[in-house]
Order: C-alpha cells, then structure tokens, then sequence
C-alpha cells in the first residue's frame, strides 16, 4: 500500500501485530509476515520486538559502476550472464539513446 510505513511489529503468541502510519493508520494481527522492505529490511526485523536479533542476516552495502562503451554497440541486445551467488553479474545495456554500458562491478 502506498505512503504506509511499517512502524511496528509486534511477535507473540505465535503470530505478528503490525503498525502502520501514514494517512490511514492500522493495526492488524497477521500469521505470517513478509518482510519485503528491500535495504530497509535488516532495520525493520531488528525492529521486531520479540524477534531475536540473532536471526537478522548482516547488511553489506555494495556500490555498482557502470561502464560506458565509447564508439558502436557492440551488441543490439541486452546480454545478461547467469546470475552468481554472490551478484547479478556484468551486463550489457544499452540505453534509450544507443549507448552501450557494461556493468555494474561490486565495490
Ligand atoms: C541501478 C540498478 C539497476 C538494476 N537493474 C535491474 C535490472 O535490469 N533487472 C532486474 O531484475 N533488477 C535490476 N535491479 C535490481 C532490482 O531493482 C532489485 O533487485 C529489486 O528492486 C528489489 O526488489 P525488492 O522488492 O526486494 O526491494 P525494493 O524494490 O527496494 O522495495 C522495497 C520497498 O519497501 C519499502 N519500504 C521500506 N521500508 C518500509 C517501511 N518501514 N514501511 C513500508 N514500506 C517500506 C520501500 O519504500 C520500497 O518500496 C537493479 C538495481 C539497481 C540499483
């Protein structure tokens, strides 16, 4: 739902009770939860009051370059590798005005 932040979540008796803010706030009770929170993730399930922090994955931030190809495309379409466990790998894009990249590396 748009412009409705998680503010809290409460684990107990088996199951979830999430706050939510924004325009219309709620509190709802909920068996299962999904936390989909992207980088905001890690944050929100140490937030999990009655969740053990131990079972909170460490973040790694990882910054991507990209890598302009100067002269012709050397390709017309995209070219992705198999993704590796770590990455989604080197790719070529081309962008809406021709230009190729290759990338994004991992720093
Ligand atoms: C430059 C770049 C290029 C990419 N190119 C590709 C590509 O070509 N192909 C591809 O498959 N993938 C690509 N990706 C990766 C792709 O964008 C991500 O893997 C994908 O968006 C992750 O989705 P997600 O739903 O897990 O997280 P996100 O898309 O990050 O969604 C997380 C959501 O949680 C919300 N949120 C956070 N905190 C709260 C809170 N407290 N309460 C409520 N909501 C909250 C955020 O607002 C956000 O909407 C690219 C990424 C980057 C950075």
């Amino acid at each position: 739902m748009f412009h409705t932040p998680v503010n809290a979540i409460d684990a107990r008796e088996g199951c979830f009770i999430v706050e939510t803010g924004g325009d219309a706030p709620a509190r709802f009770r909920t068996q299962h939860l999904i936390n989909s929170a992207g980088l905001h993730a890690n944050d929100i399930a140490r937030q999990i009051r009655g969740f053990d922090e131990r079972y909170v994955p460490p973040l790694y931030f990882a910054k991507g370059n990209y890598f302009s190809v100067s002269g012709r495309a050397p390709f017309e379409r995209l070219i992705y590798p198999m993704p590796n466990e770590a990455w989604l790998g080197m790719h070529l894009t081309i962008d809406l005005g021709g230009q190729a990249k290759f990338g994004p590396d991992v720093e």
